[in-house]
C-alpha cells in the first residue's frame, strides 16, 4: 500500500524520508507545477539527522494525478488541511484512510466532515523538525507520536509499518484528551511568549498571569468533557516552562519570522469552545484580543 504524503514541509519530509528508507512505497503530493519542478530540480528530499545529510529521491506528483489514494498522510498546517483534503477527495478510495498530523483542534473535524466515507486518524506529535532550505529538513528533536481515532478505538492494521520505519508511536484510544492537553499547554505558554517577546523561560517573570490562564483552561477542559486533560495542568505548564526555558515557542518563531500562525486552531479554538458552552473565561478572551491586535499590527493573518 502506497503512503501518499501531502506537504513536503518539516513533518511531511521527516515522515516520508523514514518510510522510504524502510523500503515502503511513498509518493509526495506537491501543491503545483512550480513546486514540483523545484522539487525535481533539487533531486529529492534531504533529511539532516545528527549533522549528517542524506537525500531521498522520493517520487512526487500533483494533487490532480490519476492514481487512487488509499492511505494519505496530511502533513500541512492546520489552516491548509481542509482545502488540501477537499482537493484530493476525488482521488480517495472509499476505504481510504487519512492520518492528520495537524497541531491544535478544529482542522481534523473539518477534514472528517468533508470526507465522511474515509477513516480519519488524528495524531499528536512531540517530534521536532524544521526546514533549513527548500526540500531540506533538519530532524531537530526526538519525540513520540500518538495516533487515535475518536470514532473507533481499534488501531489500523498498518502500525507495524511505522515500527519498521523507526517512527516512535503509540495507539491512543483517547486521542482527543491528548490533543486537548497539548492545546491547553500551548494556550498557557505560546501567546504570552509572543506578547512579552520572550523565550519560554521569560514566563517565570509572569507567574500570576500563567496561573490565572491555567485555572481558566482547566475550567474549559472540565466543561467540554475532558477532565483528564485538566489534571495538574498548572504543574505541567510550570514544568514545560522550566524544561524549555531557553527555547522560543513555535508561535513566537512564526511571528518573529512574519509567518502565519495556527492561532485559530489553538487559542481561537479554546475561546470558540468556551463561547459554545456559555462559559465566561475573561482572561483567556482578553489574551485572544491582545494576540489578535498584536498580529494585526504586524500585518499577519488573524485566522
Ligand atoms: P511546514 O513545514 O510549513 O510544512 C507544511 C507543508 O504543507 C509545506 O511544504 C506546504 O507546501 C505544504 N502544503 C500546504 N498546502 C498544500 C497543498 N494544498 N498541497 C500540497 N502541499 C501543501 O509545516 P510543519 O512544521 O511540517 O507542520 C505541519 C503540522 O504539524 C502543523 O500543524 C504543525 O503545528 C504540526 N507540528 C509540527 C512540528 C514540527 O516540528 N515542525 C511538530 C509537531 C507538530 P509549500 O512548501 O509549497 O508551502
Amino acid at each position: 500500500m502506497t503512503w501518499h504524503v501531502l506537504g513536503a514541509g518539516s513533518l511531511g519530509s521527516l515522515w516520508a524520508a523514514r518510510l522510504a528508507r524502510a523500503g515502503l512505497p511513498v509518493r509526495l503530493i506537491l501543491r503545483n507545477r512550480e513546486r514540483l519542478a523545484a522539487y525535481q530540480q533539487a533531486g529529492g528530499l534531504t533529511l539532516v539527522e545528527r549533522g549528517a545529510a542524506r537525500r531521498y529521491a522520493i517520487p512526487a506528483e500533483l494533487p490532480q494525478a490519476d492514481a487512487p489514494i488509499h492511505r494519505l498522510l496530511l502533513a500541512c498546517k492546520a489552516y491548509d488541511a481542509e482545502a488540501a483534503a477537499a482537493e484530493l477527495a476525488p482521488r480517495l478510495a472509499a476505504d481510504g484512510e487519512l492520518l492528520l498530523l495537524q497541531n491544535g483542534l478544529g482542522s481534523q473535524d473539518a477534514v472528517a466532515q468533508r470526507l465522511p466515507q474515509q477513516r480519519c486518524l488524528f495524531a499528536s506529535s512531540t517530534e521536532g523538525a524544521f526546514r533549513q532550505a527548500d526540500f531540506q529538513v533538519v530532524f531537530a528533536g526526538n519525540g513520540h507520536t500518538w495516533l487515535g481515532d475518536p470514532a473507533d478505538p481499534l488501531p489500523p492494521p498498518w502500525l507495524d509499518e511505522l515500527e519498521r520505519a523507526g517512527i516512535p508511536h503509540q495507539w491512543s484510544p483517547d486521542i482527543l484528551a491528548r490533543l486537548w492537553r497539548k492545546l491547553a499547554l500551548n494556550c498557557a505558554i505560546n501567546p504570552l511568549t509572543v506578547l512579552h517577546d520572550c523565550r519560554n523561560g521569560g514566563l517565570r517573570e509572569h507567574p500570576a498571569e500563567v496561573a490565572t490562564l491555567c485555572a481558566e483552561l482547566s475550567e474549559l477542559l472540565q466543561r467540554c468533557g475532558q477532565p483528564a486533560a485538566a489534571e495538574q495542568l498548572h504543574e505541567e505548564v510550570q514544568r514545560v516552562i522550566e524544561a524549555t526555558a531557553a527555547n522560543y515557542s513555535s508561535m513566537h518563531q512564526d511571528v518573529a519570522q512574519g509567518r502565519r500562525t495556527e492561532i485559530a486552531y489553538l487559542l481561537g479554538h479554546a475561546c470558540a469552545t468556551a463561547r459554545r458552552h456559555d462559559l465566561q473565561l475573561p482572561h483567556l478572551q482578553h489574551l485572544q484580543q491582545r494576540l489578535l491586535a498584536h498580529l494585526g499590527a504586524r500585518g499577519l493573518p488573524l485566522d
